[in-house]
């Protein structure tokens, strides 16, 4: 199955980390310090599900 319902209208890169397909531990969130659905293993930027749509919000077809 290939869901892409959300896909977003302008092309974003594809730096997202792969959500966690088990239990915690959890990465912290680098904005409000909570955890995440990302996995601790995780390289790179984490950010909590209210963090992510508001980067997404900021960083989408300015203007
Ligand atoms: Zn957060």
């Amino acid at each position: 199955m290939d869901e892409r319902l959300d896909e977003p209208y302008c092309e974003t890169p594809d730096t997202r980390p792969v959500p966690a397909d088990s239990g915690p531990p959890y990465a912290e969130c680098v904005l409000c310090r909570k955890p995440t659905e990302y996995p601790e293993s995780v390289k790179g930027i984490t950010l909590c599900p209210v963090c992510e749509w508001q980067e997404a919000q900021r960083t989408a077809c300015s203007g």
